[in-house]
């Protein structure tokens, strides 16, 4: 028989993220045939979001509407996300393993003394077995386990996990529950965001990484160009960020965020270990460096041993070409 999934969705500024739709997939695919049901939290009408989790693939969704869930806070969400569970009981929980996901879900799971399968990068079965695949030791080996008893919590990495084809012709109840929020102890009063984060790094395609190499912050100005013509997003090194060429809201690594997008292009970045550990995992990686004993070279599906200044710009413009 199969299992009844809960899909915690996430968005931001009113728009669902896209892990949430690939949160769905997994949940279906662990359910295996059960029932999977969204969650949505926020302030005011979420009907219109209720329903692009049903046309991804949710057979039905709950939305927890509150001014007190306006933004995301773990008291509150947690609060709202906890009510609903008691309510439908499910056999297992999914959510995107962003900023949010890695807040809220160890808390819930601690509350609902459970364990948390965190950062899934797939979802298979084996012998009636659900088998999760997580990176360890920094993205240098794999670990793939499995849940024998008790509820399924896992948070998945966007990117990973291929969402389900958007159906308008999918239909599912979205209802509301009331959800009597306690008082938050944290109040936002202000968002205020970093950067140009235009494209969101982690779930972004394509990235366009520089390191010290670009020398200064005008150097990433041939790197911004080069991720506008791709639609991707730019990324850096701590050795950018470090040196002040760019924001630290951009930094890949160890102590930054991790990616893997379906291409990453690194321009005058040496490889440290550190960096690797955020981006080696990306499907297809371009490294560009000057120095051709450059530990990225290491790690690159294609290596360009150049001038990113000449090389970048020249990418450009095969990729105009092939654009038009
Ligand atoms: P460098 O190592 O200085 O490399 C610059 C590269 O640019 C060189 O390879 C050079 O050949 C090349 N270059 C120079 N000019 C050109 C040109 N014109 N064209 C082409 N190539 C050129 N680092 C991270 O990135 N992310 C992290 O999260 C992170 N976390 C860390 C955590 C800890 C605890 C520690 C100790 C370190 C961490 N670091 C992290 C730092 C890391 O060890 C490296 O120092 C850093 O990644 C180096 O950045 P870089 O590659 O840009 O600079």
């Amino acid at each position: 028989m199969g299992k009844k999934m809960l899909v915690i969705g996430e968005s931001r500024e009113g728009v669902l993220r896209n892990v949430t739709f690939e949160a769905i997939a997994a949940a279906k695919q662990i359910s295996s045939d059960g029932e999977v049901v969204g969650i949505l939290c926020g302030e005011g009408d979420l009907t219109e979001q209720g329903n692009e989790m049903v046309y991804y693939g949710a057979d039905r969704v709950i939305t927890v509407s509150d001014e007190k869930l306006k933004t995301y806070t773990s008291e509150g969400y947690g609060q709202a996300v906890k009510a609903v569970i008691e309510d439908e009981s499910p056999e297992g929980i999914v959510m995107g393993h962003t900023a949010v996901g890695k807040d809220l879900t160890p808390k819930l799971a601690s509350k609902l003394e459970t364990g948390l399968i965190s950062d899934v990068t797939e979802v298979s079965s084996e012998g009636g077995n659900i088998i999760f695949t997580r990176p360890i030791y920094s993205g240098k080996a794999f670990e793939k386990k499995i849940i024998t008893e008790g509820l399924i919590f896992a948070t998945i990495r966007p990117n990973n996990i291929a969402s389900l084809e958007r159906d308008e012709s999918r239909s599912g109840e979205v209802t509301t529950k009331d959800v009597d929020i306690a008082d938050l102890r944290p109040i936002i009063k202000d968002i205020i965001r970093k950067g140009s984060e235009c494209v969101d790094l982690s779930e972004s395609k394509v990235i366009v990484a520089g390191g010290r190499g670009v020398k200064s912050a005008e150097g990433f100005e041939p790197l911004e160009e080069l991720a506008d013509v791709l639609g991707g997003a730019i990324g850096a090194s701590r050795g950018a960020c470090d040196a002040g060429y760019c924001d630290y809201s951009l930094q890949i690594g160890q102590t930054g965020k991790v990616v893997t997008p379906d291409l990453y292009i690194a321009a005058g970045i040496s490889g440290a270990i550190q960096h690797l550990a955020g981006m080696s995992n990306s499907k297809v990686i371009v490294a560009i460096n000057k120095d051709p004993e450059a530990n990225i070279f290491n790690v690159a599906d294609y290596g360009i041993v150049g001038d990113l200044f000449e090389v970048v710009p020249k990418l450009k413009e095969e990729m105009l070409k092939v654009k038009v």
